[in-house]
């Protein structure tokens, strides 16, 4: 919903066009983005300078207070709703890059353009499991561009720059335009100097004039323990610097947990298969289960069929800042035996007949069953 414009200007549906003109200049001086850094102030200025545009037009204000904003804009262009509009006559001095803010046109500050902050970085860092589970520090090294220490940034040798002549030193250059607005004053970053206001004239040899050079950054970083496989630890600062005056970007290191051999993992779960003997499966047992940091115990029960999956509470793996941890669930696997002494033959020929008898049991009674269901 786009807001009343008599609103936006804090102004009734039948104050004069005078008056209107009064409020819209008192606004604009205290949102005009050059003169107010809050963040919410080029889109406020935005705002109320296109209901002054439609308010101060009388053909436009008639439309928009029958129509309301659906008027003006099924008729005009965004452009369109400030053409004709005389921004000069409300500002005796000339605000250059007035326009540019209007039409989405970069920053230009009068005084220069802002030094740039440096670029982030992403360093890929891959870890075992066990290091997520126990964190703690990991160097890492890599490559990266830093400020150059012999110029200190400037690109300049000793540091020795001359003011820019073309822009005398301002970064900007201004010049006059004929625009729908009637002649403008406009503001464009320097060519020559390209908005630093200053020329180099013997250039660092260090860094051959760039400010900058490429060196190996060796870093220790702190992994905290149970981190998740993909998280991104932003290291402050730790990016490309920035342009002299400006900070430095940040470092991102993204995890990469290698799959391990035994553990699979589902968020704070550590998932495992273990192998179990035929007699440990009928007969139940108590058996040992490796967990990341120990040697955990596990019962198991007696018949216990082949993939039934265990908890073993409180063994998987740790949550990030916290003392709690996930459980460990161990699925067994019921394995044939491989050899088969003479004695263990023995014993299966038995527990064949053995199983026979107890199938035949379980067939007669079944069959007995189903004799009286019919009879
Ligand atoms: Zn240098
Ligand atoms: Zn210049």
């Amino acid at each position: 919903m786009k807001k009343d414009y008599y609103e936006i200007l804090g102004v009734n549906r039948d104050t004069s066009s005078d008056e209107i003109k009064k409020k819209y200049r008192k606004l604009a001086l205290k949102y005009h983005p050059d003169k107010n850094k809050s963040p919410e102030a080029e889109e406020k200025f935005k705002e109320i300078s296109e209901a002054y545009a439609v308010l101060s037009d009388d053909e436009k204000r008639k439309l928009y207070d029958t129509y309301g904003h659906e008027g003006i804009d099924s008729r005009f262009s965004r452009e369109d709703i400030f053409s004709g509009v005389n921004f000069g006559d409300v500002f005796s001095e000339g605000f250059g890059d007035f326009f540019d803010f209007i039409f989405g046109g970069g920053g230009l500050g009068r005084k220069g353009r802002r030094p740039r902050r440096g670029s982030d970085l992403r360093f890929d860092l891959e870890i075992t499991l066990e290091k997520a589970f126990k964190g703690g520090k990991k160097l890492v090294s890599f490559s990266k561009l830093e400020t150059c220490k012999v110029c200190g940034g400037t690109g300049a040798e000793k540091g020795l720059k001359k003011q820019c002549k073309k822009c005398k030193g301002s970064g900007n250059i201004s010049f006059t335009r004929q625009t729908l607005f009637g002649v403008v004053s406009q503001y464009a970053t320097c060519p020559s100097c390209k908005g630093s206001g200053e020329i180099i004239t013997n250039p660092c040899k260090s860094c051959n004039g760039s400010g900058r050079v490429q060196v190996v950054r060796k870093l220790k970083i702190k992994i905290p323990a149970g981190i998740e496989n993909m998280a991104r630890l932003r290291i402050e600062g730790e990016g490309e610097p920035g342009e002299v005056g400006a900070p430095h970007g940040d470092l991102y290191v993204v995890v990469h947990i290698k799959p391990h051999e035994f553990f699979r993992r589902e968020g704070s779960d550590l998932l495992c298969d273990i192998d179990i003997t035929f007699s440990q499966a009928a007969l139940g047992a108590e058996i040992e289960v490796p967990a990341l940091d120990r040697i955990a115990k596990l019962k198991i029960h007696t018949s216990t069929q082949t993939h039934t999956v265990f908890k073993v509470k409180g063994e998987g793996m740790p949550y990030m800042n916290s003392s709690r941890r996930g459980n460990l669930y161990v699925r067994v696997i019921v394995k044939t035996p491989e050899k088969i002494t003479p004695e263990m033959k023995a014993i299966f020929e038995k527990m064949a007949e053995q199983e026979k008898r107890v199938n035949k049991g379980l067939f007669e009674t079944i069959a007995k069953g189903v004799k009286e269901a019919f009879s």
